[in-house]
């Protein structure tokens, strides 16, 4: 799924699964595969393990 326009154009099947970046077809936005995936997690609102310590 694209961060940027939220459309389903990314790589998907085995076939694609060796790709590491690819160009939404929609907003014509380039992505890393990795790093969108990491950007559609946040944008679900769920926090990396790596969020730090609470702020007492
Ligand atoms: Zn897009």
């Amino acid at each position: 799924t694209c961060s940027f326009c939220g459309s389903r154009t990314g790589p998907k099947g085995v076939a694609e699964l060796g790709m590491r970046d690819w160009v939404c077809e929609t907003c014509g936005t380039e992505h890393d595969r990795d790093l969108n995936a990491s950007l559609n997690i946040l944008r679900l609102g769920h926090e990396a393990p790596t969020g730090g310590s609470p702020v007492l």
